[in-house]
């Protein structure tokens, strides 16, 4: 498996306007139209001239598919479905955005609905495949994508996540159920209850798997796997490649097939990338007022915390700009709602943390807004991989003060270019403003309130003993120096001079 950093920085090099393998490595044969391009680019006529039908996916399936409006499958398609019909493991890198849910589930189902595959013949049948997914809109959309592909086959499905009662879940699980949807924690739940019966389970699936580390599931994980049957199909799912994830592929996988895709436009030309530099404490107000002056629809605006993307939220609410937040601490209808409103256009902006937004089937979006830097720099390329749209640009600015210069290098380093900057008439950042510790992903002028004039909200603060202010490499938070000599660019200060 290539390194995932060669993935974004590969994509960072290339312009693209469909899903891009940028390295595959196969342990199986692939179809002669095959998506095994190596590095190079595919294109959708490439795509065209395999069609679903000749992957091997029963016509229930293809019908399915087709009725969707799939016309040929993605790259990962067209390698993950001939790969697990094989029946062997399977080791994706890939992200939302690429197709991949379909490229397990479609031959999950035939697998599952294959006669000539004998499934056990006695008593209420068991559930034979575990999807896990790190967050419950993932799984709420992949048990959708399981019943919509799977709609001409007899087989079942369910759904399962925290957040809302037990009961009903207790209820469908005494009826049959063939395809378990879950996220770790609520399963345990079921487990701990014994309600639930893993010991038929024959195709494990790890959705997202980096994500689920992120979160604190892994030893969740380790306890589900272990209620498992030991003989069983395994496919992992994850966009990065941690030594941690590698080591749980190591323990899951046995000679696993291996295949890399990375999402359109993930960093690519087609996605115009712009910083804003602005006092930390004008963010809220330069974010307002370039949503009203541009007539921005459709943004999704990330911020580092729930506090901080509540707040935002309000504000923008507050001045008449409709916009929601959605994080780990809502309810689970709160979340429901806003997303189906931000889909359906109603919302205009959507407010998210990385963790939130992750695994949301909200792509293809005109705006993304970066209202906080991410600490993680990949975190970046998540994000603004959600714009662009197929053929045309995307949009993704980033609000950047004094604080986030590092990150800003980071990001840079990370995909290979700067970003070019504007600064906008009226919220030109302070030359003299020192940089502070972004102290639990917020910065200091944000922790003590949204928009209050002057802004210099320094309370003598230390500062912060965490990796941001310890520079790998680039400086970091210097003074707000301009040895460019354009004015008061906060970055000129950092983020050039490495
Ligand atoms: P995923 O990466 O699985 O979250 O899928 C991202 C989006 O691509 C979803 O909206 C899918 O409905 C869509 N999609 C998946 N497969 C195809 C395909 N073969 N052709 C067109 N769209 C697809």
């Amino acid at each position: 498996m290539g390194d995932a950093l060669l993935q974004y920085q590969s994509a960072a090099t290339v312009t693209v306007d469909v899903l891009l393998p940028l390295s595959v490595i196969t342990s199986y044969p692939l179809p002669k139209t095959g998506a095994n391009c190596g590095d190079r680019p595919m294109y959708q006529l490439e795509l065209s001239s395999m069609p679903f039908s000749t992957l091997g996916l029963s016509e229930e399936i293809v019908r399915a598919v087709t009725e969707r409006g799939y016309t040929e499958p993605t790259p990962i398609q067209a390698q993950a479905i001939p790969a697990i019909l094989s029946g062997g493991d399977l080791l994706g890198g890939a992200q939302t955005g690429t197709g991949k849910t379909a490229g397990f589930t479609l031959p999950i189902l035939h697998m599952l609905s294959d006669k000539s595959v004998k499934g056990p013949s006695e008593g209420r049948p068991p559930i034979r495949a575990l999807i896990l997914t790190p967050t419950r809109e993932l799984a709420a959309q992949v048990e959708e994508s399981v019943r919509e592909y799977g709609k001409y086959l007899k087989l079942n499905s369910m759904v399962m996540f925290g957040g809302v009662n037990i009961n009903p879940q207790i209820q469908r699980l005494r009826s049959r159920v063939d395809i378990l949807v879950a996220t770790p924690g609520r399963l345990l739940d079921h487990v701990g209850q014994k309600t639930l019966d893993l010991s038929k389970v024959e195709i494990l699936v790890l959705d997202e798997a980096d994500r689920m580390l992120d979160m604190g599931f892994v030893r969740d994980i380790k306890k589900i796997l272990a209620l498992l049957p030991k003989r069983r199909q395994n496919l992992l799912f994850s966009a990065t490649f941690s030594d941690e994830i590698k080591a749980l592929a190591d323990s899951l996988l046995n000679n696993p097939a291996m295949i890399e895709v990375a999402r359109r436009n993930a960093t690519a030309e087609l996605v115009s990338q712009k910083v804003y530099p602005v006092d930390r404490d004008k963010k809220s107000k330069l974010l307002a007022y370039l949503i009203r002056e541009h007539n921005w629809f459709q943004v999704l605006v990330f911020t580092r915390t729930k506090h901080g993307a509540n707040r935002l939220a309000e504000y923008l609410a507050k001045v008449d700009i409709p916009s929601l937040a959605i994080h780990g601490n809502k309810s689970q209808s709160a979340r429901t709602r806003a997303l189906k409103e931000f889909k359906d256009g109603t919302l205009q902006v959507l407010v998210a943390t990385d963790i939130a937004a992750r695994g949301i089937d909200i792509i293809d979006l005109p705006h993304v807004v970066n209202f906080e830097l991410p600490h993680v720099s990949e975190d970046y390329v998540h994000r603004i991989g959600r714009t662009g749209r197929a053929g045309a640009e995307g949009e993704a600015i980033s609000l950047v003060c004094v604080d986030e210069l590092k990150l800003l290098a980071d990001i840079e380093r990370l995909i290979k270019r700067e970003i070019p900057e504007e600064v906008v008439p009226g919220f030109e950042p302070d030359r003299n403003a020192k940089p502070e510790p972004i102290l639990n992903g917020q910065n200091r002028g944000q922790r003590s309130g949204q928009g209050r004039p002057g802004g210099n909200n320094r309370q003598g603060s230390k500062p912060s003993t965490q990796s941001l202010a310890k520079p790998r490499g680039a400086p970091s938070h210097q003074g707000a120096g301009n040895s460019s000599g354009r004015p008061a660019a906060p970055r000129r200060t950092g983020g050039r001079s490495r």
